[in-house]
């Protein structure tokens, strides 16, 4: 069983606050901080003040909802610790909170995956934009970064064109930019600060930097995935990029085909190349088949039948999914609303599954 964080709050749902009538979701006494590990569920409770006296009932039953509606393998007892509102113990007088430390951008971060393919026109973006919807929609925190300096295509896929993200001074007068948020995700992009006339200019002066830029530079705040749809290729840019970003996993796209194969291979050994060796979470095959909207039944392999399968297991690392052309994708990209926002689509669901399969080899990497 994949467990996410929807799961554990779905369940919360069912425990009642006594004297409220709310549940502990709804009254805002689940902590954000839901974290899983295999089976392992560990989370906070908020309670208003220290000596609540429904502390220790309301931690057991969070146990008993999470091991009746979630399952009783899951193991969550004992992990369930208790906070106090901060503003309540400000006022209260019995606590003071501890003072706000800056800190750098990728230890609140805790899996920042890269998205690559060997070339360009594979639908890297597309998968990378579902996937951070999905794993949105599965409760996660997703920040999604879209590094493809060739031609940025996050903004249009999330109907976000002409946004221009904001400044903010933090601690120290330091100036983070702001992402822009859509459907559950935090996005930043290169596109966002160039114009398309002058992406030639930047590609050259860019390499890692500006993006690293993007990513300290940023106001990400705590994320579970950070997804970075990275440039096509395989080239040395690609190398310094990948070195420069301290990444926790890497996930390959390809079609089929056997040039996009080719190109896949070598998308592969970048991030195992020994001065990177980024674990690799996956290979996903798009364009898989072709199914015609008047003979739903009907499978066109149109650019031959599973060479993504087979290229992971020659590779043996894991295979993630498999997504094949649909027209409403390629629209829905268009249109700025990803086909995964709609779970009860079969597009929807393909996403839901790929997003899941990743955040179990995630965690088994
Ligand atoms: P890349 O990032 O690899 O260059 P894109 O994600 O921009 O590729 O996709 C290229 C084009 O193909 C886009 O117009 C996109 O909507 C379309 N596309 C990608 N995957 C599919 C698919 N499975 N079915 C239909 N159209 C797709």
């Amino acid at each position: 069983m994949t467990l996410y964080p929807k799961l554990i709050t779905d369940a919360l749902e069912k425990v009642r606050y006594p004297g409220s009538g709310k549940n502990i979701v709804e009254a805002g006494m689940v902590a954000d901080n839901i974290r899983i590990a295999g089976n392992k569920v560990s989370f906070s409770l908020i309670l208003d003040r220290p000596n609540d006296p429904f502390a220790k009932s309301l931690i057991r039953a969070s146990e008993t909802a999470i091991l009746t509606y979630v399952g009783a393998e899951v193991d969550v007892k004992g992990n369930i610790s208790l906070q106090i509102r901060e503003d309540a113990a400000a006022t209260d007088g019995r606590a003071n909170p501890a003072p706000t430390v800056a800190q750098p951008l990728l230890p609140r971060v805790k899996n920042s995956i890269a998205i690559s393919s060997g070339k360009g026109g594979v639908g890297k973006s597309t998968i990378s934009a579902n996937l951070a919807v999905a794993l949105a929609q599965l409760g996660y925190k997703v920040g999604l970064l879209d590094a493809d300096i060739y031609g940025p295509s996050i903004p249009k896929m999330f109907g976000e064109e002409a946004a221009k993200p904001c400044m903010e001074v933090v601690d120290g007068g330091r100036e983070l930019i702001v992402p822009i948020e859509k459907y559950g995700v935090k996005l930043l992009s290169i596109g966002f600060f160039v114009d398309a006339n002058d992406a030639l200019i930047w590609r050259s002066a860019m390499a890692s930097n500006a993006l690293k830029q993007l990513i300290t530079g940023a106001d990400w705040g705590e994320l579970d995935y950070f997804l970075i749809d990275l440039p096509p290729g395989t080239g040395d840019i690609h190398l310094t990029l990948i070195q420069s970003l301290n990444l926790t996993g890497g996930i390959v796209v390809t079609t089929p085909q056997d040039v996009a194969l080719a190109a896949a291979r070598k998308g592969i050994s970048l991030f195992q190349n020994e001065k990177i060796n980024v674990p690799i979470v996956g290979l996903v095959e798009n364009m898989a088949w072709f199914t015609p909207a008047e003979l739903p039944d009907n499978r066109y392999y149109i650019f031959g039948k599973d060479g993504g399968k087979n290229l992971a297991k020659e590779l043996k690392i894991p295979f993630l999914g498999e997504i094949p052309i649909v027209q409403s994708l390629c629209e829905a990209g268009d249109h700025g609303t990803p086909s995964a926002l709609n779970p009860d689509t079969a597009m929807g669901q393909a996403f839901q599954q790929l997003a899941e399969k990743i955040v179990c080899e995630a965690n088994a990497s």
